[in-house]
């Protein structure tokens, strides 16, 4: 997947001074990239076969629909704060300065139900770690996390469950 990173732009200071942001979004204009992209994706979905694909938004809804929608996948959003509907259960997660919330609707899925998140990329794990807490707290069983990219340097795997799969295509 070596050939793909000429397609991922880097932006320095995005969206803040010292980050250095990794554009996916080249992948996503050109079909055939992003379907080579995915086809591990799919390949690992269609083997662990998940009642549902959790994205966390906004930029991993882009991967995690795209693949619930081609695998007849139920798809489960989980969102930044008072943007879901209904009954919602929320857990805080630090950031590098400050704090964040993701959201995932209560009752939403049968308990117990065999779910893998997806988020475009892996950084400090901060943001996947809460969302596989989140799908846990629900009552989802979380078989699994899945990324376009990970940055390894930032040894984000440490804030996921590692008896868990933990699945990265590209890795800077
Ligand atoms: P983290 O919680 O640190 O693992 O951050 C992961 C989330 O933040 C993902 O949803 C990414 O979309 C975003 N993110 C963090 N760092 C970067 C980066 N260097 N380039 C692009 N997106 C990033």
């Amino acid at each position: 997947m070596e050939n793909l990173k000429k397609y991922i732009g880097e932006i320095n200071d995005f969206p803040k001074e010292g980050i250095v942001f990794k554009d996916i979004n080249p992948i996503y204009k050109e079909p055939k990239i992003w379907n080579q992209l995915m086809l591990p994706l799919q390949n690992l979905i269609s083997s662990t076969k998940p009642d549902y694909i959790a994205g966390i938004e906004s930029r991993g809804f882009i991967s995690a629909s795209a693949l619930a929608f081609k695998l007849d996948i139920g798809f489960i959003p989980i969102r930044k704060p008072n943007k879901l509907p209904g009954e919602v259960i929320g857990l805080n997660y630090k950031l590098e300065y400050g704090e964040d919330r993701l959201e995932i609707q209560k009752n939403s899925f049968k308990q117990k139900s065999k779910i893998i998140l997806i988020d475009d990329l892996l950084a400090t794990g901060g943001t996947a770690g809460t969302a596989g807490n989140l799908i846990r707290e629900a009552g989802g069983k979380l078989i699994g996390y899945a990324f376009l990219v990970e940055l390894t340097e930032l040894n984000g795997r440490k804030n996921l469950d590692s008896n868990l799969i933990i699945e990265s295509i590209i890795k800077y």
